[in-house]
């Protein structure tokens, strides 16, 4: 059961309060102890080092790790003291990825057969200086990419119907499946404005 409590998710702000990581309570509780971090309370923004934080006694029926000879609060929570960067959202360019952001569709004709059907098309042909990256590759069925060949969409008459670009993905700690209620004062606000850098 402590173990279990343990692995629970923690959020984990920066400096600025603005969210960088999901942790574990576990890694919480190791930053708290060794002054790298304090815990946020969210009902009223309170900063509390591992001293105070181990005074406070769990509520009844609030969930706490039973340590040898006392229980603590379960950190939501926790706040870097030192660190001020925004994590680096980035997007690695991969197979996966372009599947993902072309929604398993061709971009030419808007077919979806399937993944197993679907090819990478570089935009401008490698054999005419194209590279292989976000802007230059995208999604094209079987029939697509055979007749656009090793032409461009305008020396093939073909139309994309997006232009590829670099996804902006939400960071991890927005879709972690375990979504703790209080994490929403501090993610709603600072999330969205946090500036995807490559
Ligand atoms: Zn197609």
């Amino acid at each position: 059961m402590v173990a279990k409590v343990l692995q629970r998710p923690t959020l984990v702000l920066n400096r600025n309060w603005q969210p960088v990581n999901v942790t574990t309570v576990a890694r919480a509780l190791v930053l708290l102890w060794n002054e790298s971090a304090r815990v946020v309370d969210p009902a009223d923004y309170q900063l509390y080092t591992w001293e105070d934080w181990a005074k406070l006694r769990p509520g009844n029926g609030e969930d706490c790790i039973q340590a040898v000879r006392f229980k603590l609060r379960v950190p939501e929570v926790v706040a870097l003291s030192g660190y001020d960067r925004l994590p680096v959202a980035h997007v690695t360019f991969s197979r996966r990825n372009i599947f993902k952001r072309d929604h398993y569709t061709c971009q030419y004709c808007g077919a979806q057969p399937g993944s197993e059907e679907l090819t990478l098309d570089h935009v401008l042909p490698r054999s005419q200086g194209g590279v292989s990256g976000w802007e230059n590759c995208v999604l094209a069925c079987m029939a697509c990419n055979k007749r656009k060949a090793d032409r461009t969409p305008e020396q093939a008459r073909m139309h994309l119907r997006r232009k590829p670009v670099r996804p902006t993905w939400k960071p991890l700690y927005a879709d972690h499946e375990l979504r703790i209620e209080s994490w929403s004062k501090f993610i709603s606000e600072a999330y969205w404005n946090v500036t995807l850098r490559e």
